[in-house]
């Protein structure tokens, strides 16, 4: 993406104080998401990624990523595959459960939506600590596909999250459009 690209896109993510809760900065993508050109661009900017890591199906995170990744799958001609919090897939499912700050989430795929010879990019819209990438990840290799990339719109860098996956992708790539 070209600094202009960027600096569209940063211009339409509204910070909220406190939300949601106390000392958190929420990063509110709503505004680019109304926006149909700062949307457009999103979608071509990781469009292209899905076609420079050579990959085959789309995956999103619920909930926000499945609005990133969605139209990104349609563009670049893939499909695409919902991971979804614990309890919302109706089919046969593998579930990640993994660590927050204060007790545990899990997340879960259809099993037979990925399978050998698949190759993946995962797309949510932040980074922060990456765990619930970390947590896909780890489903999307679970279901026997192989994650050639992990792909967000915002790293929020100070959270290191980062430094949690980076070793988990075993040399994919994680690409951030833009770090705060
Ligand atoms: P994490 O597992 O800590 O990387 O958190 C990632 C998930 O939480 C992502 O799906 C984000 O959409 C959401 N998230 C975490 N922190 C923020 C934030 N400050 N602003 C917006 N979304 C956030």
């Amino acid at each position: 993406t070209d600094a202009s690209t960027r600096d569209l896109l940063l211009s339409r993510i509204r910070d909220v104080a406190d939300h949601p809760k106390p000392g958190i900065v929420f990063k509110d993508i709503t505004p680019l998401l109304a926006d149909p050109k700062a949307f457009t661009a999103l979608t071509d900017a990781l469009a292209d990624l899905c076609g420079a890591y050579g990959a085959t199906k789309v995956v999103g995170l619920e909930a926000r990523g499945f609005i990133l990744a969605a139209p990104v799958a349609v563009r670049a001609g893939l499909g695409f595959i919902p991971v979804r919090k614990a309890g919302k897939l109706p089919g046969a499912t593998l579930s990640q459960s993994y660590e927050l700050e204060y007790g545990t989430a899990e997340m879960e795929v259809h099993a037979e939506d990925l399978g050998e010879g698949d190759r993946v990019i995962v797309i949510d819209d932040v980074l922060a600590t990456g765990g619930t990438a970390e947590a896909s990840v780890e489903l999307v290799r679970r279901a026997g596909a192989e994650v050639v990339g992990v792909a967000v719109l915002l790293e929020l860098g100070f959270l290191d999250g980062r430094a949690r996956l980076e070793p988990v992708l075993r040399g994919a790539p994680l690409e951030a459009l833009l770090t705060f």
